[in-house]
């Protein structure tokens, strides 16, 4: 006789707009886990930045204002929102304006730092389903299942363009694919947990893949791990 394995961390990594947060929400309903955005708390704490001006060649102003800023995640009417110093910020962290720097303040050691710390917090009190680029590798580095998403970056850039203009931004296709490829290109180059697939994670190329497809075969994966890892009695 087994018993239910106990609630796991699932880490899905990979670029932007590969599908990770559609996926990441879907699963975590599924299996009635907590879900974290890591890429929206680094989107917060840039759109802190701009909006005090706080300097990011300044430790000292670094420190200092990550000291003030509290991010949490509540829902409302059912879907995921983010709070920034309890103000719903979930609209205006997906500003083009946030996407040209966000970045740039993720590659410092400092907010690294500051928001790592409260992810494992999270993680480590319930099973929670933890999207991001260095959740594998940095954050949960024993997680039980660790998907790495990778998609055709002109596919990805349809996808995000397709996503603003819903939310009624006014961006052209170009610039979102520019934006894409340079956050590409300072995450995975960047010397403190670059995007990079954990050696144990399982790659999956979504170019072609539709949600359900994604959310079937990550599913699978899921439900695999936490068999394997049930209990005797
Ligand atoms: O996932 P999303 O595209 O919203 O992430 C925005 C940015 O936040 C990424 O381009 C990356 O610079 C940063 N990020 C990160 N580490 C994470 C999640 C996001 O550096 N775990």
């Amino acid at each position: 006789m087994k018993v239910a394995a106990p609630p796991i961390v699932i880490a899905i990594d990979g670029g932007s707009s590969c599908g990770k947060s559609t996926l990441a929400k879907a699963l975590a309903k599924q299996l009635d886990y907590t879900y974290i955005d890591t890429g929206a708390m680094y989107r917060a704490v840039t759109l802190f930045f701009l909006r005090n001006g706080i300097p990011i060649d300044d430790p000292t102003a670094i420190e200092h204002a990550l000291n003030g800023i509290d991010i949490h995640f509540a829902a409302v009417k059912g879907e995921n929102h983010t709070f920034l110093n309890g103000r719903d910020v979930s609209q205006d962290i997906r500003s083009m304006e946030v996407a040209g720097k966000v970045s740039e303040v993720a590659a410092l050691p400092q907010v690294r730092h500051f928001l790592v710390a409260q992810q494992r917090r999270i993680g480590s009190s319930c099973g929670v389903v933890m999207d991001g680029r260095d959740i594998g590798t940095v954050v949960f580095p024993h997680a039980a299942l660790k998907v790495f998403l990778q998609a055709n970056l002109d596919i990805r850039a349809r996808r995000r363009h397709l996503e603003l203009q819903q939310q009624g931004t006014k961006v052209t296709f170009e610039e979102v694919l520019s934006n894409l490829s340079q956050r590409d290109q300072i995450d995975s180059g960047r010397s403190m947990s670059p995007l990079k697939p954990a050696t144990d994670a399982v790659i999956i190329d979504t170019t072609d893949l539709d949600i359900q497809e994604m959310l079937d075969l990550v599913l699978g994966l899921a439900k695999q791990t936490l068999n394997a890892q049930m209990l005797p009695q």
